[in-house]
């Protein structure tokens, strides 16, 4: 694996809001039943949000619905303690092995369990890294290389300060310990993401496992019309580029583009 130290200069506040290093937020290409993991279930309502007004976020599902939808209560906060998934499952994919386990704050009304398979899913699919060659991944519940986080505002930004980012209630970022994921990102995707939050959780975990197999540099937009990098920090702005969540296009060929400081 990646050596933890190596990563220490190279801490990336994820933008899936905000300032840093963005989360890359795409979604103009048309998204299929197929291309999405659909999540298992919503964080039941919680404690009201006090944070700033959330955009209306489109349903996870692929069926279009007449219906006025309400977006999911998002907490603010939590306990700040953690669940981690029991579970664990088989490698995906070819490459280096990294192992992962799946955290997701106490309090907040989600499954680990779920939110474990659902990134399992998201690395599994066709189009991420592990179909390609660029690592396999497998769900351990000890033992693991790093783990993902799904925190809430307050709770991501203390962990994302302790390593001297400012996530400012609304960033995702990467620690030494490995990913930590805005419960508001996660539940609602972003304001400038134009596709559904399932949609948008695959931007998130590819971009951010990106970094973690050792992608240090951003993308930006090779041209006009062309799928946005999944390294690209889309929420900054696709530069004519179709916002875009994986890093291989539906012909298998790895979507890139020139790099950005
Ligand atoms: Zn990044």
């Amino acid at each position: 694996m990646l050596t933890r130290t190596a990563f220490g200069a190279l801490l990336t506040a994820s933008f899936l809001g905000g300032a840093a290093l963005a989360r890359c937020d795409g979604g103009a290409e048309p998204a299929s039943a197929t291309d999405i993991v659909q999540p298992p279930a919503t964080p039941k309502a919680a404690a009201p949000t006090t944070g700033r007004p959330s955009p209306a976020p489109r349903r996870p599902s692929a069926s279009a619905s007449a219906e006025p939808t309400k977006p999911p209560e998002v907490p603010a906060s939590g306990s700040g303690t953690f669940a981690t998934a029991r579970a664990s499952g088989d490698a995906v994919g070819s490459g280096p092995l990294r192992r992962y386990r799946v955290q997701v704050e106490d309090s907040i009304g989600m499954s680990a369990e779920e939110a474990a398979a659902e990134i399992q899913a998201i690395l599994a699919h066709k189009r991420s890294w592990a179909a390609h060659g660029r690592g396999s991944f497998q769900l351990v519940s000890t033992d693991a290389d790093f783990v993902i986080k799904i925190a809430t505002p307050a709770t991501a930004d203390r962990l994302c300060g302790a390593q001297g980012l400012d996530t400012g209630g609304e960033l995702n970022c990467e620690t030494l310990e490995g990913v930590v994921v805005n419960l508001r990102r996660w539940m609602l995707g972003s304001p400038k993401f134009d596709g559904t939050p399932a949609e948008y959780r695959h931007l998130i975990i590819n971009h951010e496992i990106g970094h973690e197999i050792g992608i240090r540099t951003h993308l930006g937009c090779s041209g006009p019309g062309r799928l946005a990098p999944v390294m690209m920090q889309q929420i900054k702005g696709l530069n004519g580029c179709l916002s875009n969540a994986w890093p291989y296009d539906k012909d298998g060929t790895y979507v890139t583009g020139p790099a950005v400081g």
